[in-house]
């Protein structure tokens, strides 16, 4: 009975939908119940006759199909480069005017009337920034690998919601985004305030957010191309060369571009990055495929036993690994400690504090021999030995080394450091 209904009122939705664009001479679109006209030139006491008129039709279609439409729950906006346009204009539904407004949330879009994308990133920062708060408070408590999972989830969508659109705003809004990941990944691997950057990224080899929208901007574009999106997408486009020489192959025209502003906008910018493209990437039968071969180019894995060991434990290594432990050198580097000594005075390096130190000599051989026997297990010679047990071994891992020998080489460092007690 339901699934009849149900049929019943979407059969009926359908037919509204086909026949409210009758008659209208602005651009429409339609998404669900949400309905936008459009219209541009440059008088605007006209625009706002065509609209009116228009408005009219749509009044008058809605009276005939028993629909309320409510202009109380009906914007409009005027979009111009200019510092203080006319406004003196009055837009109307069903006799009642309709609010101008400066700025209107769209399908998740802040837009806003001086085509901007800085109301819209104000939003998503702020609401990243308070999922990321709730994150915080679980920094000690969950592991690395739950914390990113949260952060992948519930929190990157977030801030790239619209991506490939505002990526054409300044660097300062930009960077606001560039800020909250950087907290982000602090927060999944416990690394402190004024950790070094590059560090951080190649901890997690993800690439910057601004790499991301490119590889979203092309994998958008190729969704056009591979006709995954309706025609009035597809047709709008300039030509797709698809058999042509190999230097042109599945390439676009060039779009002729009469402002400035306009190139930085999604198709002009998406379609220079298109044409850059190697091949491979041009050329991807689908979708699927075309994400998958951009994700190669651009993406790395983790080491997987970087996510092993206890949270406290994993922490501490990997602030070691950082830079931005509580050993002295580490401190004294950024202000916060006066001497970058140990107390046996040598400087309290990670190499130092790990390999060296003569303090709890009995607890560092202990993990020195335990290490020496993974790689005497894996019948290395004396150099190959040589050439690996250095601090990265201790720190990194070994790409000379399966993940598991990796993995036991990280537990004894993990013992290590918790029977050391300097972090405690
Ligand atoms: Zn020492």
């Amino acid at each position: 009975m339901i699934t009849i209904v149900r049929h019943n009122h979407i059969l009926k939705h359908l037919v509204y939908i086909n026949d409210i664009t009758d008659g209208i001479e602005s651009e429409i679109y339609l998404f669900a119940d949400d309905t936008s006209i459009f219209r541009s030139g440059k008088d605007n006491e006209s625009l706002a006759q065509n609209i009116n008129s228009d408005l009219n039709k749509i009044a008058l279609w809605a009276n005939r199909w028993k629909i309320n439409i409510n202009p109380t729950k009906t914007v409009a906006m005027l979009f111009s480069k200019k510092a203080s346009p006319d406004t003196l204009f009055q837009i109307k539904l069903n006799n009642e005017v309709i609010r101008l407004s400066s700025h209107h949330k769209h399908l998740g879009l802040w837009l806003t009337d001086n085509m901007t994308w800085k109301k819209h990133i104000k939003e998503v920062a702020s609401k990243a920034r308070q999922r990321l708060g709730c994150l915080r408070r679980h920094i000690f408590r969950m592991s690395r690998k739950s914390l990113e999972i949260c952060y992948l989830t519930f929190i990157r969508p977030v801030l790239e919601y619209g991506n490939v659109l505002y990526d054409a705003t300044n660097e300062e809004d930009l960077n606001v985004l560039v800020e909250i990941e950087k907290e982000a990944m602090r927060v999944i691997t416990g690394a402190r305030k004024r950790c070094n950057i590059d560090a951080l990224y190649s901890e997690f080899q993800w690439p910057c957010l601004a790499q991301r929208r490119k590889n979203q901007k092309i994998t958008t574009l190729g969704k056009i191309v591979i006709k995954q999106f309706p025609n009035y997408l597809v047709n709008d486009l300039p030509t797709f060369y698809r058999d042509s020489r190999l230097t042109r192959k599945n390439t676009f025209a060039t779009p002729t571009i009469k402002k400035d502003y306009y190139q930085k906008s999604f198709v002009p910018s998406s379609i220079a990055l298109w044409n850059d493209q190697p091949l491979h990437i041009r050329s991807a039968p689908s979708y699927d495929s075309l994400k998958a071969r951009v994700k190669r180019l651009h993406e790395k894995t983790v080491p997987p036993y970087y996510y092993i060991g206890e949270r406290w434990v994993n922490v501490m290594h990997t602030r070691l690994r950082l830079g931005c432990s509580n050993l002295n050198y580490d401190k004294h580097k950024i202000g916060v400690s006066d001497t970058d000594r140990c107390t046996c005075g040598e400087r309290e390096t990670a190499y130092h504090y790990l390999l060296d130190c003569g303090i709890d000599l009995r607890k560092r051989i202990r993990m020195l021999d335990s290490v020496m026997d993974v790689l005497l297990g894996k019948g290395l010679s004396e150099a190959e030995i040589d050439e690996i047990n250095n601090l990265d071994l201790y720190l990194k891992g070994s790409h000379r080394l399966t993940p598991a020998e990796n993995a036991r080489i990280f537990k004894y460092v993990h013992i290590f450091l918790d029977d050391s007690g300097r972090f405690a």
